[in-house]
């Protein structure tokens, strides 16, 4: 058994224990010679990140993933390395969160959606998101030791990247968290401002809600319902603010400074507190807002109410069982945790929304895009560009390109610019050498080397992909070669089903396709049923033919199609 500082590990079994204390031993010594810049062991980092995941109830492979999280990226080991010594499934998740630790965020808007976008493609596996989060948690909350310049960057990536992400996916803690520790590097002043004026509003509520707690405590006792867990939750900072900023900067205005969060055994029992805090106190109306029955979009339920409480002052309680607490601060990790206890009692009472909650993350992460309107679009992009036509890669600066499924690195070369496409030698993929036709994946970080005598070969069309750079190598190649490009002419012949504006319908394909028709021949009259025709068309590859050939196969009345190269 590997001595390691992990706590809380008595719900894994001995192989689980001992696969986490071999990862421990792993980055231990992959690390060793490894400073944070804040000076401390560079393990501790790690070490945080498969803490956090141990404590949201993740399985014991994202743990061991969780403290191997830095060691392809930042070590002489590499995912190779971690693949033999832990096999496929940790190799998997430790790639996933190299990948997305290469995207930087440039604070520019348009480039939100497309980061949102490329860290759910290339994470595939919601456990990559999960070590991702708890990564970037620990990294805020050390992140005092960077330059300046990079902890505003970052900060600014963690409020508008992961915290609305940890959000989305219910983890209502975290996200807090994440906003929290964002703040003070976002808004000095105004975080200054806040801690000065706060504290002594603060001490006033806490003190005002103890003499609360006990009037309802004693309350709830006598009509014998129990109370788990009675207390003063402060309003967080960063939520705080944003509040002030609506209200006019006034903390007096604030009902939910300070809110009384009761939790109970049962929802019954909840909604009798409410009605016993309702039978103490006069409800503001309405302030009430049950998301028992009516959770958030987010996963998030509870009951509120803000009332006139003591001394007049309008007070905030908030009303939930210990499983929707937990829910609400782990939010799908919770649920994940669920899922992964298979055969457990906690299991088989979840059991029936499991079927629900299947494509649930999928679900939750459309609704965090509804904050930024065009809803639908974005679920219909996110299960079908995302997942199946669309891949996202990096280049050498951490910007992301999107590209269609099957791009290489000729359509990155060009969609960077027509200049670094048009002068591309050679690629590199991840570090590696790759040939210009390798099949771009999402999440590789690719490099493209340039040489200004190089000039766009016509064996280029066989492998581009993209418009824009099968469009520019033409032009090139036009340009460049002149009359030594001859278009091949090919003859299609089709039989069809006439019918008015067929005819105009088949050009338009070509037309589309950008392909000259240099002669047309018809055989039969208008308007009989079958119609044989012949298109001379100038191509400049085979592919161009074939690409034309299956549009033309999805009109309805073509019934034959097929061409020949006349040379
Ligand atoms: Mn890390």
């Amino acid at each position: 058994m590997v001595e390691s500082p992990l706590e809380r590990l008595g719900r894994f079994n001995a192989e689980e224990q001992a696969l986490i204390g071999r990862a421990y031993k792993f980055a231990r010594v992959a690390h060793a010679s490894q400073q944070r810049l804040s000076g401390e062991p560079y393990l501790n980092h790690p070490t945080f990140v498969a803490q956090a995941i141990i404590d949201w109830g993740l399985d014991a492979a994202t743990v061991a993933g969780a403290l191997l999280h830095d060691v392809a990226e930042d070590t002489k080991y590499d995912l190779k390395d971690i693949g033999a010594t832990f096999g496929e499934e940790i190799a998997f998740l430790v790639d996933g969160i190299t990948k997305v630790g290469r995207i930087k965020y440039r604070g520019n808007q348009a480039q939100t959606e497309t980061l949102k976008k490329m860290i759910l493609a290339i994470s595939a596996d919601l456990r990559v998101v999960f070590i991702k989060l708890a990564d970037r948690w620990h990294n805020m909350k050390t992140l005092a030791a960077l330059p300046t310049n990079k902890q505003k960057r970052i900060a600014l990536e963690t409020s508008e990247i992961y915290a609305p992400l940890a959000y989305r996916l219910g983890m209502g803690y975290l996200s807090g968290e994440l906003e929290d520790l964002s703040f003070p590097y976002l808004y000095p002043q105004e975080y200054r401002w806040l801690t000065e004026n706060l504290k002594e509003h603060l001490e006033q509520s806490e003190k005002y809600l103890q003499q609360v707690s006990k009037i309802v405590e004693g309350r709830l006792k006598e009509m014998k319902i129990p109370i788990l867990q009675l207390s003063a939750r402060a309003k967080r900072l960063a939520s705080l603010y944003k509040k002030l900023k609506r209200t006019g900067m006034n903390l007096e205005q604030i009902y939910d400074l300070v809110a009384l969060r009761i939790i109970v055994p049962s929802v019954e029992d909840c909604y009798a507190t409410l009605g016993l805090v309702h039978k103490l106190y006069p409800p503001l109306p309405g302030k009430i807002k049950d998301y028992i029955a009516l959770p958030k979009p987010n996963g998030y339920r509870s009951l509120h109410t803000t009332v006139i409480c003591e001394e007049n002052k309008p007070t905030e309680f908030q009303i939930r069982t210990e499983g929707m607490h937990r829910e609400n601060e782990h939010g799908q990790a919770a649920y994940w945790a669920y899922q992964t206890a298979k055969n457990t009692a906690a299991y088989a009472e979840r059991a029936p929304i499991f079927a629900d909650r299947k494509l649930e993350w999928i679900n939750q992460l459309a609704n965090w895009q509804k904050n930024l309107d065009r809803p639908d679009e974005f679920l219909s992009s996110l299960k079908i560009d995302f997942f199946q036509d669309r891949i996202f890669v990096i280049t050498p600066k951490g910007e992301v390109i999107d590209l269609p499924s099957g791009s290489t690195p000729i359509d990155f070369a060009f969609a960077i610019h027509s200049d670094i496409g048009e002068h591309c030698v050679g690629a590199k993929v991840n570090d590696k050498l790759v040939a210009l036709d390798h099949e771009l994946q999402s999440g590789d970080a690719v490099e493209i080397i340039t040489a200004r005598s190089k000039k766009p070969s016509e064996s280029w069309l066989e492998f581009a992909h993209t418009s824009k750079a099968r469009t520019r190598i033409r032009s090139a190649l036009r340009s460049y070669q002149g009359p030594t490009l001859r278009p091949k002419t090919v003859a299609f012949k089709i039989a069809a089903e006439d019918r008015i504006g067929l005819l105009k319908d088949i050009t338009a394909v070509f037309a589309r396709a950008k392909l000259n028709i240099t002669a047309t021949e018809t055989q039969g009259k208008a308007g009989t049923k079958y119609r044989g025709l012949k298109l001379n068309v100038n191509v400049s590859s085979r592919q161009d033919a074939d690409r034309v050939l299956l549009k033309l196969k999805k009109i309805k009345e073509i019934k034959e199609v097929s061409y020949t190269f006349r040379i």
